[in-house]
């Protein structure tokens, strides 16, 4: 009876032990999976650019041209498509050091008010070409502890989508204020809007609502999953609110922290 007692207790423990093992295996089967999804993907977006490259450079080797004309639209498309594919590498290398978690955070004081002018200030010349206009407002005086460069980043993604996806003559918003110990930042734009369907997964890597308005505009659907990232380090909140043809509005809350 002993003996029996024993090995049930055994097998028992054996048997725990293999669905404990199992069970932890789990979060790592699907990280696994998730990094194999983000290979594809990256290799799926960098295919585009080189094979335009690629025949371009192909057609300018076989069938050396005439006329200035049409040697200069191929350049322009090779040039178009390098743009892309750099704009696109620098974003995978921000998000995969951001999974290897090497991605550092160099905190300082940073003025919102004054960052929030500036950005605005840069965008503006953009927002005019495109028949749009571009206001900032912000009151309160808004100071934090954080990284300049990666909120300077957060408020370039944010504007850029506004602007794309907004059609002339239409306005675009961008506010800061405080609240109690955080500070919310909003941009507004009156353009077409999302989806509802499409609400839910703006923010995931390479998800592209418009897919056709995204690509013309060399937009790789990475933008928002960063954007998101650089809230989430700042231990912030981004939100977004939209409805198809009465324009898009993300909000972000940021908590005000002493630097240690
Ligand atoms: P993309 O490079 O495609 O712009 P993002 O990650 O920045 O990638 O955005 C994901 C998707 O969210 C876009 O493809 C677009 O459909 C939608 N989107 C983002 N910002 C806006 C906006 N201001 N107005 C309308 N749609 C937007």
């Amino acid at each position: 009876i002993i003996v029996g007692g024993l090995v049930i207790g055994m097998l028992s423990i054996i048997l725990a032990g293999y669905s404990l093992a199992r069970r932890a295996m789990v979060p790592i089967q699907e990280s696994w999976e998730r990094q194999q999804q983000f290979v594809a993907d990256a290799s799926h977006e960098l295919r585009t650019p080189l094979a335009v490259i690629n025949s371009n450079a192909e057609l300018m080797l076989r069938h050396p041209s005439h006329t200035v004309e049409e040697e200069s639209i191929r350049v322009t498309n090779i040039v178009r498509e390098v743009r892309r594919m750099t704009k696109l590498v620098a974003d995978l290398l921000t998000l995969a050091r951001s999974d290897a978690n090497q991605s550092e955070i160099k905190l300082g004081l940073v003025n919102l008010n004054e960052l929030i002018e500036m950005i605005a200030g840069q965008f503006m010349p953009l927002a005019e070409m495109e028949g749009l206009t571009l206001r900032a407002a912000t009151g309160d005086r808004l100071e934090l502890t954080a990284d300049r460069e990666r909120l300077h980043q957060l408020l370039v993604i944010l504007l850029d989508n506004a602007i794309k996806y907004t059609p002339p003559p239409g306005e675009i918003v961008i506010t800061g204020n405080k609240q109690g110990n955080s500070l919310i930042v909003t941009v507004e734009d009156s353009g077409q809007g999302i989806a509802a369907e499409d609400l839910p997964r703006v923010f995931d890597r390479f998800y592209r609502g418009d897919k056709v308005r995204s690509r013309e505009k060399g937009g790789s659907g990475l933008g928002l999953s960063i954007a998101k990232w650089i809230v989430e380090q700042h231990d912030g909140k981004i939100g977004v609110e939209s409805r198809p043809g009465g324009g898009t509005k993300f909000s972000i809350v940021l908590p005000v922290k002493k630097l240690p």
